[in-house]
């Protein structure tokens, strides 16, 4: 047989097995994985990993923030994720008070398709505890929305215990999964007062803006209310060992419980919020990075499972827009980039760091992301499923700047940080669209993905 595609002599490496081997393409989908495959073409992978494309479950493209808007458009941070390796992103529907879930989701989708390079999923916000909205969960989960998104943070998107309780029972009976921002804004607003009128407006009273209390304690409630609910429920960025300990404890008790972390969390120094180098406003995400200690116990989570997955959060503002919160780090556009650069961060920082196999590197974000948020066909290196391989040189070393990655804004985070191993290949459903450096897919080529639990 004569396949359109094969990857001949990698390394691959999924969430359970590691062989070398070959993998042919039909059109879009996988079709064989085996020893000798022949193709029209052939690409030599001799020395390079073979993982699936990767799964970024947790994005903010085109996100609007009062009168600004993040800085990466659909189109600009889906070519970033395919030079990071990530072949499937979720991003936000966040509907207006009132506004039918359906519509708001086809309004969101109306800005996403004809831009987006990779395949999309969108997570349905509910902001809005009214019965009539909550009515409509079915309706939304029927159109692709598998996930719906809940906050206990942010006045626009506050939701309180009775309110939460609501959602989460209609999530339950739509059979989708919740996926939550869980920290406990009431006390941290009073926390900010105090720190505010003793003078404390700088960055670096980010961190102490929010003690680790604060999110664990909302972890703990939400996944409460959840199993009293009866939700399935997935805690966003956990950013601390406290707050992963109560997703951990809710596993042992046996709740469907789940946990994801971003690079952020698990990478950046303690004194990202007080360099001289770069304004600390600039890495004012929330919950805030808290450093090396609460890396290595995130670090440990993973490796236990009790944290289950690795996304990114990615949400960048432009160094005009973080201005704002120069006098009062409470004013500033929250937010962190990182779509392009987690698979290289995880496996340099997690597998050569000795925390994490490189099976679970995968798992973590790859499969189990997919698994997780319904995205059928995807995440998993099997005949049948989509054609998302990427293909990972574990030897090569970049330093990251600005200028070498591909989001929209002038700086980064990681400026300055060498990894070792970074993707080379991106091929989504079949399609190379990353190789030699180059972007060479087309825009409008991604398709939106109508995510269901079967
Ligand atoms: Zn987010």
């Amino acid at each position: 047989m004569n396949y359109d595609l094969v990857i001949k002599n990698g390394r691959i490496i999924t969430a359970g097995e590691d062989f070398n081997g070959d993998i042919a393409v039909m059109g879009e989908t996988i079709a064989a994985i085996g020893q000798n495959l022949a193709g029209s073409r052939e690409i030599d992978a001799s020395g390079l990993y073979v993982i699936p494309g990767a799964v970024d479950g947790h994005v903010h493209l085109q996100m609007p923030f009062a009168d600004i808007i993040t800085a990466d458009n659909f189109e600009q941070g889906t070519i970033a994720a395919a030079f990071g390796g990530v072949t499937s992103i979720i991003d936000f529907v966040e509907p207006g008070k009132g506004q039918d879930l359906v519509e708001a989701l086809s309004w969101r989708r109306a800005e996403a398709d004809g831009q987006v390079v990779i395949d999309y999923g969108l997570h349905m916000t509910l902001l809005d505890p009214d019965p009539l909205i909550l009515d409509q969960v079915s309706d939304a989960y029927a159109a692709g929305c598998a996930t719906f998104k809940l906050y206990t943070a942010y006045p626009h998107f506050y939701l309180a215990d009775d309110e939460l309780y609501r959602a989460l029972i209609a999530v339950a009976e739509a059979g989708g999964l919740a996926v939550v921002h869980a920290e406990n804004y009431p006390v941290i607003t009073e926390v900010w007062k105090r720190l505010l009128a003793a003078g404390k407006v700088e960055a670096k009273w980010h961190p102490h803006s929010r003690p680790a209390i604060t999110e664990a304690e909302a972890v703990n409630r939400v996944l409460s209310i959840a199993h009293l609910a009866g939700a399935p429920t997935l805690i966003f960025h956990l950013s601390c060992g406290e707050a992963a300990r109560e997703v951990a404890q809710a596993k042992e008790r046996g709740w469907v419980a789940f946990g994801e972390t971003c690079p952020q969390y698990l990478t950046l120094p303690d004194d990202i919020y007080e360099r001289q180098d770069m304004p600390g406003t600039w890495f004012i995400c929330q919950p805030p990075v808290r450093g090396n200690a609460q890396s290595a116990a995130l670090w440990q989570s993973l490796a236990s499972g009790s944290v289950d997955i690795i996304s990114t959060d990615h949400c960048p503002f432009s160094a005009e827009a973080k201005r704002l919160g120069e006098q009062n780090f409470t004013l500033t556009p929250g937010g962190i980039s990182g779509l392009e650069t987690r698979l290289a961060l995880v496996h340099t920082f997690g597998v050569l760091a000795g925390h994490l196999t490189l099976n679970r590197w995968v798992e973590a974000c790859c499969t189990l992301p997919a698994d997780l948020h319904g995205m059928i066909h995807k995440g998993h290196l099997i005949p049948g499923y989509d054609a998302d391989i990427v293909l990972f040189d574990p030897q090569r070393e970049v330093t990251y700047s600005a200028e070498n990655l591909h989001s929209n804004i002038s700086y980064t985070p990681y400026a300055g940080v060498t990894v070792t191993g970074v993707p080379v290949t991106t091929i989504s459903r079949g399609e190379v669209i990353v190789e030699n450096g180059q972007f060479i897919g087309k825009r409008g080529r991604g398709r939106f993905l109508k995510r269901r639990y079967e």
